[in-house]
Order: C-alpha cells, then structure tokens, then sequence
C-alpha cells in the first residue's frame, strides 16, 4: 500500500481520443477495472475534461473520492508534476495514469514530459496505456486479497508473453541486480530481448544462473544509441511483446532520446495491448506481484 495515507491518491488524465467514444481508454479502464477500484478505495485527482467525460457517461457513477483538478489549459496538469514531487503526505501523488494518445501534440507538451520525468525520479508508476493501467489495478487489487480477474489471465500466461530489458549505462548493474532477483519469474516468460549491450549482460548472468542453458536467454537487438529502442518498438506494433522494463536515467542527457521516446510512443500506439515500466522501484514492485499473480 502507499506509504502516504491507507489510500492510494492517483492523478487521472486522459487525451481527447481516449475520452468521449463508447469504447474509449478511459471507458474501458473505469468500466472494467471497477471492481479493483471499489476495494482499493483510490483518492483520484482527475484533470477537469477528463472528469466531465466520466460525468457524461456516467464512469464511476457515485464513487465518493474524486477531486477535480483545472483543465489543462488552466494547468491542471502542470499541478499534477507538483504533486508527484510533493513530500506533504496529504498531497503528495502515488501513482499517475495519463491514458496518452500519441498523435496528440497536447501529450507532447513540457508538463507532460515532465510528469513522467518526475514519475521517474520519484518512483512513482507512470501509466500511460491502456493495458499498463488495467495490469496496475489488478495486481494491487490482488496484493490486497482480491481474486485474480479472469478475463485477464491471458495476458498473465507468462509462457506465451514477451518482456523486454532496457537499462541506460548508469542503471545497468540495477537491472543486472533485479534480473538476478526476479531470475525465476522473468525465466517464465515466452520471450525475453533486449537492447544490445544490456542483453549482453543479461546473458552473462543467465549462464551464471543457469549455466550453457542461458546462453541465449535473451535476445540482443542493436544497441539502443543504434536504434535497438526503434527494433523492440517494431515488435510491440506487430504485438509480439506486450511488455517494456526500461531503466531509465532521467539524470542525463540522452543522445538518442528520440529513440526513447519512439519506443513509449509504439506502447501507447497499441494501447490495450502495451505497457511501459521505468524505474527500478515500480519494476521490482510489479515482478513481483506478477510472480505472485502466477502462483497465488
Ligand atoms: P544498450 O542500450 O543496452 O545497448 O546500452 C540501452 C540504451 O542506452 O538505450
């Protein structure tokens, strides 16, 4: 649970295109995520047009924690960056979804890079899809004692999933010591790949673990300055990978930030499918719920 309240506090926003259809994002998560949101009781700050959508169609008729946060062009989501970064345990933010449609210059805007910036360096989970929300209710609902959702267990069928490991050079031996932890729950997946040089790593591990076994334990694509983020990203479009752990140094400048941001954006482009991870504590977090969503 949060470290803050009994609560979680989580900011909501959606993009235009993820709002008003009868089968929008934003439908789709309330509707279906309802009965995870009704045991965890969320506080949820949701950002004025998003809250009107829900009024309009009647999400989360009578739920009793909303607070309305300004329009965005009255800055509500600048006050969301404040939030996440605010240490006032009575204000402070646990967890972001912003439902991100990428062809939305809005989505593109400062505030909203530096709400995931400041997701990073907080720690804080940054869900900015579809599938990448719904996975977060369900594994909190289910670390809290909820059944494990049904309609979800394809998605948690490890065996027939991929996931792919990124981690800039200043998060590599992070990644090395979470692979080393998680080993036995990362080992079930389907599919493992992997921008060049951390998939090299990876693999020196894995024969450490596992000895010849490992050899191939994932696959390597180029470098990621060499456009290995653009390869991973092809594979998530054909939604032959549905998940991205990417460790990322918000600290740096990032020569091929391009690259990074190609990778979110083919997440988010495939919506209900994708989700993106970045940060060591939210990634530990989830490998484990995940494991425990495997063995309950
Ligand atoms: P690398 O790429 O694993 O090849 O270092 C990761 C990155 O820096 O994007």
């Amino acid at each position: 649970m949060p470290s803050n309240t009994s609560r979680y506090r989580i900011g909501l926003a959606a993009n235009r295109a993820h709002q008003d259809a009868p089968d929008s994002a934003l439908v789709q998560l309330l509707s279906g995520s309802r009965t995870c949101i009704e045991l965890l009781q969320p506080e949820l700050i949701v950002v004025g047009r998003t809250l009107d959508a829900m009024g309009q169609m009647k999400l989360l008729d009578g739920y009793a924690h909303i607070e309305r946060f300004p329009y965005g062009r009255q800055g509500g989501l600048m006050k969301l960056v404040s939030r996440v970064v605010d240490t006032d345990p009575a204000r402070t933010l646990d967890a972001i979804i912003y439902l991100i449609d990428p062809v939305d210059p809005s989505s593109t805007f400062p505030e909203a890079v530096a709400l995931k910036r400041q997701c990073v360096i907080h720690g804080k989970p940054f869900l900015s899809t579809l599938a990448g929300a719904q996975e977060w209710f369900e594994l909190e609902a289910v670390a809290n004692g909820a059944a494990p959702d049904p309609a979800l267990n394809d998605r948690f069928d490890l065996a027939q999933e991929g996931i792919a490991l990124i981690a800039h050079d200043a998060m590599k031996s992070r990644m090395l010591e979470l692979a080393e932890k998680h080993f036995e729950v990362l080992d079930k997946f389907g599919f493992r790949c992997a921008t060049g040089t951390t998939g090299g790593l990876l693999n020196e591990l894995a024969v450490k673990i596992k000895g010849e076994a490992g050899r191939n334990w994932v696959k390597p694509f180029l470098s990621g300055p060499l456009g290995g983020d653009a390869q991973i990203a092809e594979l998530i479009l054909d939604e032959q990978c549905r998940r991205v752990l990417f460790l990322e140094d918000p600290h740096v400048a990032r020569q091929h930030e391009a690259d990074i941001q190609l990778l979110e954006r083919a997440a988010r482009t495939v919506t209900g499918y994708a989700s993106c991870m970045s940060d060591i504590k939210w990634g530990d977090r989830w490998l484990r719920q995940i494991n425990a969503r495997q063995n309950p």
